[in-house]
């Protein structure tokens, strides 16, 4: 494709304190041609996210220093949007959707194998390139619709011409729904789409979670949404008089 950013080496941020489990992720990582970068800690971790600028962090939970959703929010509220996936344990169900919640993009249920760690990887990598300085402005936009619009050349949402900090999966989710006005989605269909898994397993409580976080973003009344809609029993849709 023309434009298209064509085999840079994308750099994976691994924060694991276990050594073993960090060596074997670095190893796996490097033949399908990443970077890896390590940190042991949480607040290495942190260090690590802002000053190497990595395409994907994979986090784990449980941490020296600093648990890994404190590195996460914390991330978040500096408006990295950066992919992240956590690492759970299998007994910390409740984990899962707390890092969601906190804006994690996806987790991974230790113990792992490394096709799935890598299928996850692939799945949430930025396939483009987000700006680090945009110079886009809401005037360039497409509306999409009442005072939401989209410029899908800088990836950026606007509601009433302010920019809106999205990570990947929620600008992702937003721009497949508005570009099939009125089409209802099921969780299902959606974690096909947009967040490409081949499998679905009981994993479509993300589609929940993250309509949630990108409803509390883009409407005025995150618990009367006019933009994403549910259908109830049916799925998701973005509603267009
Ligand atoms: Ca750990």
């Amino acid at each position: 494709m023309p434009g298209e950013k064509t085999e840079t080496q994308r750099l994976v941020l691994v924060v694991e304190d276990e050594k073993s489990i960090a060596d074997i992720l670095r190893f796996n990582l490097e033949l399908k041609n990443y970077r890896v970068s390590t940190a042991y800690d949480g607040e290495e971790g942190l260090a690590k996210a802002r000053a190497e600028k990595p395409d994907l962090i994979l986090l784990d939970i449980m941490l020296p220093k600093m648990i890994g959703f404190e590195v996460c929010e914390i991330l978040r509220k500096e408006g990295n949007n950066v992919p992240i996936i956590l690492l759970t344990a299998r007994e910390e169900e409740d984990d899962k959707v707390k890092g969601l919640e906190i804006g994690a993009d996806d987790y991974i249920t230790k113990p792992f194998s490394m096709r799935e760690v890598i299928a996850r990887v692939e799945a949430n990598i930025r396939r483009n390139v987000m700006p680090q300085h945009p110079v886009a402005a809401a005037d360039s936009a497409m509306p999409v619709s009442g005072n939401l619009s989209i410029n899908t050349d800088s990836h950026q949402v606007f509601r009433a011409g302010k920019v809106i900090s999205l990570t990947q999966r929620e600008y992702e989710l937003l721009t497949f729904l508005a570009s099939h006005p009125n089409k209802v989605y099921s969780r299902v269909d959606l974690m096909e789409q947009v967040w490409n898994y081949g499998y679905v397993g009981d994993d479509v409580r993300t589609v929940d979670v993250t309509v949630r976080r990108l409803r509390e973003k883009i409407e005025a009344d995150p618990a009367n949404p006019q933009y994403i809609l549910t259908r109830r029993g049916a799925g998701y849709y973005f509603a267009v008089n």
